[in-house]
C-alpha cells in the first residue's frame, strides 16, 4: 500500500530510498508509464499558488523529498518523512540500473546542444546503456507534438525531463497519455551536470544536506530563490 504524507497541501511518499529503488525497477517493467517527480520546498510552495502544478503532482506514480527543508518540516509536523531522495542521486542510480539491463533513455532538456554531451557522457560512464535520443529544451509550443512523436519513435525505457521546476512536471503531465515509454522524470538541472557544464556539491555538502548552499556560493543569483525555505517553513508551523 502506497503511503503518502502532505506537507502544504503537496503529496509526498513515505518511503525510504532503497524502497523508493525497489519500486522503481518495478515501474520499469510495467506496461504503463509511470511519473516520478523530485520536489523541493520550492516547488510546494508555488503548487500552492499553481493548480495545474498541485494536480501533476497529486497525479503522479512516486514523489520523492528532494530538498532538506521537506525533511525538517516533516520533524516540526511529526510526518514520519524518512530521508532526503534527490533527484540527481534517484538518476544516477537509474542510470546504472539501464546500463546493467541493457535499458534505454532519452533525454529531454537543456540548452541546445547540452543533452548530446551529457548522453556521450554518459554511454561512456555506465556501459550498456542504450541511448534512445535527446532533445534541448527551448522549443516552441508548436514543435511539442513532434519533440512527443521523435520520443515515441524510440520508445525510451526512461524518459527523463530536464525543463526546471515546474515546467517538467507540468509537461509530463500534460502529455502523461501521449508518451510512450515506462517511466517519465523530471529532473532539473541533472543535464547540466551530465553535461559537464554544472558541477555537483562536494560529497561532504551532499552528506550535510548543503547542495543548496553550495549551489548558492555557486551561482549567488539565486539567492532571492532561496529565500523561500524559510517563507516555506513559517508557514509549514503556521498553517501545516
Ligand atoms: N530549461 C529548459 N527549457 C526551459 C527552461 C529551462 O530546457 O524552458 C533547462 C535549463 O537549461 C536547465 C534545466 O532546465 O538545464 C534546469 O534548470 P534549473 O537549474 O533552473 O532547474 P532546477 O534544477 O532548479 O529545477
Amino acid at each position: 500500500m502506497r503511503k503518502r504524507v502532505r506537507i502544504l497541501g503537496t503529496y509526498i511518499d513515505l518511503i525510504s530510498k532503497e524502497e523508493a529503488f525497489i519500486k522503481l525497477r518495478g515501474f520499469l517493467n510495467q506496461s504503463s508509464m509511470k511519473i516520478v517527480y523530485t520536489p523541493n520546498p520550492e516547488i510546494v510552495m508555488l503548487a500552492q499558488e499553481d493548480k495545474d502544478l498541485m494536480q501533476a503532482i497529486e497525479g503522479a506514480d512516486l514523489v520523492l523529498p528532494d530538498g532538506i527543508g521537506l525533511l525538517i518540516a516533516s520533524k516540526i509536523k511529526g510526518l514520519g518523512l524518512k530521508e532526503r531522495i534527490t533527484g540527481i542521486d534517484t538518476m544516477d542510480k537509474l542510470l546504472a540500473y539501464c546500463g546493467e539491463e541493457g535499458k534505454s533513455i532519452f533525454l529531454f532538456g537543456g540548452k541546445p546542444g547540452i543533452a548530446q554531451i551529457a548522453c556521450e557522457n554518459i554511454e561512456g560512464k555506465y556501459q550498456g546503456i542504450k541511448i534512445a535520443g535527446f532533445h534541448h529544451g527551448y522549443f516552441q509550443e508548436e514543435d511539442e507534438k513532434d519533440i512527443v512523436t521523435l520520443i515515441n519513435s524510440r520508445r525510451p525505457d526512461i524518459l527523463f525531463v530536464c525543463l526546471g521546476a515546474p515546467k517538467q512536471e507540468k509537461w509530463i503531465y500534460q502529455h502523461r497519455e501521449e508518451l510512450d515509454c515506462s517511466l517519465a522524470m523530471g529532473v532539473g538541472g541533472s543535464v547540466d551536470i551530465y553535461g559537464g557544464k554544472a558541477k555537483r556539491a562536494p560529497k561532504i555538502f551532499q552528506r550535510l544536506g548543503l547542495e543548496w548552499f553550495y549551489r548558492l556560493l555557486k551561482e549567488p543569483w539565486r539567492i532571492k530563490r532561496m529565500t523561500v525555505l524559510p517563507h516555506f517553513l513559517i508557514r509549514v508551523i503556521i498553517k501545516g
